[in-house]
């Protein structure tokens, strides 16, 4: 079946293809990788109008999503997930679902609860949660989570209230996709980046500096260590 007609992929792989659903800092952020064999989807972050970005795909395509990444707690990655998990309910999904999510992330760990709390056992399809520290392996996949530097984060929060927050590399048969989450520029950072076959990088601000976030050029000197590369999670402008 040739499946590569129906959806703009931004970036196609041998055995994975990634398509940026939103992202855009302070809205959302949702990214849809698609392993080509399985016809298995991974959704990484869950931001505001994840239904609305979902529904515009064929319907495969979000009856298929068995693996969702959650990077941080920010409601630009993780607003959407209550919305998520009650529509598959709706739809009387079945399948297993895992949500893979660093431990603590309390905005996530709350609004699953709230689902779970709201509608118990007449959810149709099992949830498992996985707290990741390193890495999870996932038949034949490998969902490696590195910390980054973000406003509270692992690295960077001294000032601020500790959350976690990380990136993910999806790696298939020695091709690797990687996402920075919301990150600022650290040293470390690089090393990740170097050689995966496609980086995800955000680049929040055009030029404003900040420990939590990189810039447009920051961010495409680290793309640039990629074989391929696409920047997000672009700031937009709220009006007056
Ligand atoms: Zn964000
Ligand atoms: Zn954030």
């Amino acid at each position: 079946m040739d499946v590569s007609k129906e959806v703009s992929w931004d970036w196609i792989g041998n055995h994975l293809r990634v398509k940026v659903l939103f992202s855009s800092a302070g809205l959302a952020t949702q990214i849809l990788v698609n392993d080509i064999e399985k016809d298995s989807n991974f959704l990484i972050d869950v931001g505001d109008g994840i239904l609305r970005d979902l529904v515009s795909l064929p319907s495969r395509y979000y009856e298929n999503i068995d693996t969702i990444l959650i990077t941080h707690g920010h409601f630009d990655h993780v607003g959407g997930i209550f919305s998520l998990l009650a529509f598959f309910r709706m739809i009387n999904r079945s399948k297993k679902l895992l949500l893979i999510a660093p431990s603590d992330v309390v905005e996530f760990e709350g609004l699953v609860k709230t689902f779970y709390d709201s509608y118990g056992e007449s959810i149709p399809y099992q949830l498992e949660i996985i707290n990741i520290e390193r890495e999870f392996e996932l038949e034949n996949t490998l969902i490696s989570a590195f910390a980054v530097q973000h406003r509270g984060s692992i690295i960077g929060g001294e000032k601020l209230p500790n959350i976690p927050s990380v990136g993910y590399i999806i790696s298939k048969n020695a091709e690797k996709i990687l996402y920075t989450g919301d990150t600022g520029y650290f040293d470390q950072l690089k090393e990740h980046v170097r050689g995966v076959d496609y980086a995800l990088i955000e680049g929040t601000y055009k030029d404003k500096r900040t420990p939590f976030h990189l810039t447009l050029s920051e961010a495409e000197e680290i793309g640039k260590l990629a074989k391929n590369y696409q920047i997000v999670h672009q700031i937009m402008s709220r009006g007056t």
